[in-house]
């Protein structure tokens, strides 16, 4: 059976003949160690310290952004993010249905409400057509400078938050052209895609606001935790203040100008970060080396593929672009045949997994505007992720 062909492939990828292949595992070997027995020693393990200084000067170093913000998790970035640039509660943000939930869940947390427009099949990521579409059929344009309102409910647009889909950028500069165009403030979520670009620029440093997660499973790991990057100084400094309680800066006393929040990375988070971006540019070098051999092997074994009827496409990463490859992905002829395959490798101790359920489908979101989601629901449909780790070495 064909299917084992795959699995084969995988096992000799991993150098893994037998045991569980997870989709995506940590690598620490560096610095890791070292920095977190630092923060022991000199008992600086919590919310102050010189690690969260350094790791967010390293992040806006390396992604070219004038100033980046530590957080906790990268749904609390997105959280500060879109109050940042103005979501209020009975307001409207789009964004792609293909995306994890925490994208929306910010969205919620604002008291906003998310409208679902298409991806592109290239990118996968939010599509500058269905956008352009959408807006010219459903927004009134204000005064100008003002916010555009959706003609259908009458509420105002106060964000669009893009998202560069397991890592590959989607087309950022059109999508920030056109919602200049309407006066909508972009955050781009950028939380799969550290080390992509598009046109040689970061991704995330497009927006008003990018915001990038360092969870567990993500290219590079904190443990938890999230970054956002401004080139916008002011913006940064707002941002600082409010996930430090909004506290006002004194030696002995308390005092907080606004709302804030406890949203800051603790020291031995960042000194992990550190450690690991230390890493980035091997983990890169890994990952770009396992995508073109997943890329050969789905091209040059068409034939044994094709014998059992079945279509495989592997997803390159995007013209303009130069992808970070966070989680490879496939593409079945059919979700019968996808679902078949999704089975058979964990039944073999091969990790693979569909995409997310699309947003619009969740009970939580099932009332949101969308537009035809064509493509999201062809994606959703026969998507697979495979095993996408970063080799030791
Ligand atoms: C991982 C992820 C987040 C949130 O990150 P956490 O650090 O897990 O809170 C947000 N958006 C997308 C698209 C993600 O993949």
């Amino acid at each position: 059976m064909a299917f084992e062909n795959i699995i084969k492939f995988i096992r000799e990828l991993y150098n893994q003949p037998e045991g569980f292949i997870p989709l995506h595992a940590p690598v620490f070997n560096g610095n890791e160690k070292r920095y977190l027995d630092e923060c022991i020693d000199t008992t600086f393990v919590s919310s102050v310290g010189k690690f969260v200084d350094k790791f967010e000067e390293e992040i806006a170093k390396f992604t070219g952004a004038t100033k980046a913000v530590s957080c906790v998790n990268g749904t609390n970035a997105l959280h500060l993010a879109l109050m940042l640039v103005g979501v209020e509660r009975d307001t409207e943000v789009i964004t792609q249905p293909l995306t994890f939930i925490a994208t929306a869940n910010a969205i919620s947390y604002c008291g906003a409400k998310p409208v679902f427009l298409d991806v592109d099949m290239d990118t996968m990521g939010l599509s500058p057509e269905s956008l352009r579409k959408w807006l010219e059929e459903n927004v009134s344009l204000g005064q100008s400078n003002s916010l555009p309102t959706n003609r259908i409910t009458g509420k105002r647009i106060t964000a669009c938050v893009p998202m560069h889909t397991f890592g590959h950028p989607c087309r950022i500069d059109e999508i920030v052209d056109i919602c200049n165009e309407f006066n909508i403030p972009v955050v781009e979520d950028a939380a799969e895609s550290l080390g992509s670009y598009y046109k040689g620029k970061h991704t995330g440093t497009f927006g008003k606001v990018g915001v990038m997660s360092f969870n567990g499973n993500k290219i590079l790991t904190t443990g938890g935790g999230g970054m956002l990057l401004f080139n916008d100084v002011e913006l940064a400094t707002r941002a600082k203040h409010l996930t430090t309680q909004a506290k006002v800066p004194h030696l002995w006393e308390f005092n907080h100008d606004a709302i804030g929040y406890n949203y800051r990375m603790p020291n031995i988070n960042a000194a992990l970060g550190l450690a690991q971006l230390e890493l980035l540019p091997k983990f890169l070098q890994s990952k770009r080396k396992i995508a073109e051999r997943y890329e050969q092997f789905f091209s040059s074994h068409h034939r044994i593929i094709a014998s059992s009827h079945q279509q495989i496409t592997f997803v390159s990463e995007p013209s303009n672009s130069n992808s970070n490859y966070w989680l490879n992905c496939i593409l079945f002829n059919s979700k019968e045949e996808r679902n078949a395959f999704l089975k058979y490798s964990n039944d073999n101790g091969v990790m693979t997994r569909p995409t997310w359920t699309l947003m619009n489908e969740l009970p939580m979101f099932a009332n949101c505007q969308t537009d035809e989601l064509k493509i999201s629901k062809d994606i959703a449909d026969r998507l697979v992720n495979l095993p996408s780790s970063a080799m030791h070495k």
